[in-house]
């Protein structure tokens, strides 16, 4: 049913496009306001197809689309084009968080990273990140397009656990009737998408879905059982410890982690020592069998662990000091060192209980990709600059065993299906919307290269990377930055 929703949305987006496009043909061409096209020329192109990269490749782009994309001979550059040179390097699609959080002082720090398109997986206000992605649009608000989901809806907190601190902001509810309302009043005020969290009752989670995919509209969700979000038809899971606790058979044990967590007793990174690899293969099934992508978010919990957490460390660090950055809030320089501090500090003993986990993660990550699985790249900024915990998250996978163009694919294509918007946005193809940018080096060959961020377009614009002391969003958000606490 949802399927048919979806297919009636795009059949009204093709009849409005078709309907543009007879409009030019019965207009003049000379009436047609028509930018300067431009060619990008002898780069690397990595489409984020999947396919192959192309060396020396021509993409032009007129009215914001890629008008032409392929090996250089093959495509055309059109006559007084601005041509970009772009030997030495490679294009690629702009990324796509896919789990944002947006706060207003993320727009330059967004940009500087490649990243084009924030999917916020809760916010809130609501009115406040819808507000947000029209400033976006109008020009007022140098940043990222937004793509806005709201307050997370949630079920009553667990008994003994008086109201979680990360249930502040959501919509409690505990019923069918309730969680359509939650749903429909979050559409009318404008979201793009829904998320819900661990503490729904499985039907009520099921009324939430149905009502969100009747008006279009995706589904996210933290999940203690992925077989069950799957049966209700989420379109994601976040977080590697969705599959964690997925994976933990004995009721009690999942039931005293997931509260001891909760709590703040028992810490996130730990969590994964507890994984049953045995269940892997079955949570995977139903995973690509309902077509539930999965958010690693493991850049922000385990990136100390990796082999590039030297550099990533002395990278993460230079940026948080960069004194045209002083306006970002202090928390998160102060939180990002006392993090690989605390990797640094760990007893021997402890180290090997969360390298245990991060393997059998990486373990997962090979097997569900090798099934066709989607994998989400993001940010889920806890002790991470956002936008850059997606390149983090890239060099990654590419560890656990991903080609480098399948994980590119993590942080476009797959967030933009997932979002149902993969007609126009997350990869670089004719008629699609040009949103892409340039690096030194080749990614499909060296990963870390993504962080040469060089260029980096949205709708065809060249977009300002550089970074000024005195950016100000025009419409900051209206309550305390971060009074959630966890991961929403
Ligand atoms: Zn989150």
């Amino acid at each position: 049913m949802a399927r048919e929703v979806l297919m009636l949305k795009v059949g009204y987006f093709y009849r409005t496009e078709i309907l543009i496009a007879l409009f030019g043909l019965i207009l003049a061409p000379g009436l047609w306001a028509q930018t300067r096209p431009i060619a990008i020329v002898g780069g690397t192109l990595i489409d984020g197809t999947g396919a192959a990269a192309v060396a020396d490749s021509v993409v032009v782009i007129r009215d914001g689309k890629f008008q032409e994309v392929g090996e250089r001979g093959k495509v055309s550059i059109p006559q007084g084009a601005e041509v970009i040179e772009a030997k030495g390097k490679s294009i690629l699609p702009g990324l796509i968080d896919g789990h944002c959080h947006y706060r207003d002082w993320m727009g330059e720090v967004y940009l500087a990273y490649g990243v084009v398109t924030c999917p916020n997986i809760s916010n809130n206000p609501v009115e406040w990140i819808v507000a947000q992605r029209e400033g976006v649009k109008n020009g007022s608000v140098r940043g990222p397009r937004v793509w806005a989901s709201a307050n997370i809806i949630d079920g009553p907190p667990p008994e003994g656990t008086g109201t979680l601190r990360r249930q502040r902001t959501s919509i409690i509810v505990d019923s069918e009737d309730e969680a359509r309302k939650a749903v429909r009043g979050l559409v009318e005020k404008g979201v793009d998408g829904i998320k819900l969290f661990e503490r729904l009752k499985p039907q009520v989670a099921k009324a939430a879905v149905e009502e969100a995919h009747k008006y279009g509209r995706p589904v996210f969700g933290h999940s203690l059982d992925i077989f069950t979000s799957a049966e209700n038809g989420y379109q994601s899971v976040e977080h590697s410890w969705s599959v964690v606790y997925t994976s933990i058979q004995d009721p009690k044990k999942k039931h005293d982690l997931d509260i001891g967590r909760m709590l703040g007793k028992v810490d996130t990174a730990e969590v994964h020592a507890q994984m049953e690899p045995a269940m892997f293969d079955k949570i995977i099934k139903v995973m690509i069998e309902k077509n539930v992508h999965w958010s690693t978010t493991w850049a922000t919990w385990f990136r100390p662990l990796s082999t590039h957490a030297a550099e990533m460390k002395q990278r993460e660090l230079a940026l948080l000091r960069n004194p045209q950055l002083k306006y970002l809030p202090a928390y998160i320089l102060k939180d990002t060192e006392s993090f690989f501090a605390k990797y640094e500090k760990m007893a021997p003993e402890k180290r090997q209980e969360v390298v245990s986990g991060y393997k059998m993660l990486q373990e997962f990550v090979r097997r569900f990709t090798a099934a066709g699985g989607k994998i989400h790249s993001g940010s889920d900024p806890n002790h991470v600059v956002p936008g850059y915990a997606i390149h983090a998250e890239l060099e990654m996978l590419v560890e656990a065993g991903l080609t480098p163009l399948q994980a590119l694919q993590t942080a476009s294509i797959n967030v933009a299906q997932a979002w149902g918007k993969e007609k126009d946005y997350g990869s670089i193809e004719k008629g699609k919307v040009a949103d892409f940018f340039i690096v030194r080096g080749d990614p499909s060959k060296n990963i870390s290269d993504t962080q040469n961020v060089e260029m980096v377009f949205i709708d065809g614009k060249k977009m300002d990377t550089s970074f000024h002391a005195d950016y100000k969003n025009p419409m900051p958000r209206p309550i305390e930055d971060r009074p959630e606490g966890g991961s929403q």
